[in-house]
């Protein structure tokens, strides 16, 4: 049986089309399935209507979150929910396409173990956000030593991925990434993303500046490794220009070079501040995995047990 991961948060309008299109294309194909929804705290009528397609079709299931804990604890809830023999995570708005999920299927019964869904266009994204979308993904690749660029959350993995994911103790969980990181057979497929058909996109740019933060800090110790590059880069600056003033001192012409202590100043003072910043994200990171909260609490469940 194959058990497909919905996440969804404020997609009244999206459910019943979802749970509709899965189940049909999933028919087609002649594949045993369950349809996980994971209603992550939504405000509007979601819950209720998930609650309705399980009602119809006894294969969906759903859970309901206390509050909105976002999609990393929602995709994690549902691989802690999933009975088949491997699991599907697909976006509730269908920009993944359903229709690609019999072609995953099929190389999953040819023995392979992860199948990346990849995006080959990154459909409809600002200049601006492809381009750090790409700093983003390059500085994750480089640190774990996987190419991690055109990786979506879109990907088909087997029983033993899902335990091996399942078995992972951190709280700060970022799926794409660990899905990488357990290792296990892989291959991929492309797929074309699609337009978003009701409901909006639920990031803002805020929200994906945090994302981008709370993932680098928990998946690479990288940036702090910067903070010592700046260190060095200041040191040699200040064995030259230790030199220069000696010099000058020798020299008999020790005053004047006021600005460059100004801007000494201001430049060492703003480079200890940013390295202190980098250094606290860390320990934020700390504090938040060290106070052992679950990554979600469900509230409510619905459908078969
Ligand atoms: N989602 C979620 N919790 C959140 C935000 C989003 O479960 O806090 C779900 C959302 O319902 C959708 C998927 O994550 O199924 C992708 O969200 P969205 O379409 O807003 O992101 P985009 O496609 O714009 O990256
Ligand atoms: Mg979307």
């Amino acid at each position: 049986m194959l058990s497909v991961i919905v996440p969804a948060f404020n997609e009244e309008a999206m459910i019943a089309a979802a749970a509709s299109r899965i189940s049909s294309v999933l028919d087609a194909a002649n594949i045993d399935f369950e349809l996980i929804f994971v209603d992550d705290g939504s405000r509007d009528a979601t819950w209720a209507q998930i609650r309705a397609a399980a009602e119809e079709n006894s294969r969906v299931r759903g859970l309901h979150f206390s509050r909105n804990f976002g999609k990393e604890p929602a995709m994690f809830a549902g691989l802690e929910a999933v009975r088949g023999d491997c699991a599907v995570v697909l976006d509730c708005d269908l920009q993944h396409p359903p229709e690609k999920i019999p072609e995953m299927y099929a190389l999953w019964e040819q023995g392979f173990e992860v199948i990346e869904g990849k995006k080959s266009s990154r459909g409809k994204e600002s200049l601006a956000h492809k381009a750090s979308a790409g700093l983003f993904y390059k500085m994750i690749s480089k640190s774990a030593g996987f190419d991690m660029e055109d990786a979506s959350d879109f990907k088909l993995m087997d029983r033993k991925v899902v335990d091996a994911l399942n078995g992972l103790q951190e709280r700060g969980v970022f799926f794409r990434a660990l899905s990488f990181w357990v290792g296990f057979k892989s291959t991929e497929v492309e797929y074309e993303v699609q337009e978003r058909t009701a409901g909006e996109s639920k990031w803002s740019l805020r929200k994906l500046i945090k994302y981008a933060i709370t993932n680098v800090t928990s998946f690479t110790s990288a940036p702090l490794h910067i903070v010592t590059v700046l260190g060095v880069i200041m040191l040699i600056a200040s064995i030259v220009l230790g030199i220069v003033a000696l010099v000058q001192k020798i020299a008999g012409a020790a005053l004047g070079g006021f600005t460059t202590v100004i801007l000494l100043q201001l430049f060492t003072g703003s480079i200890v501040m940013i390295s202190i910043g980098i250094i606290g994200y860390y320990i934020a990171r700390i504090y938040e995995e060290v106070k052992g909260r679950p990554r979600y609490i469900v509230s409510e469940t619905c459908g078969k047990e």
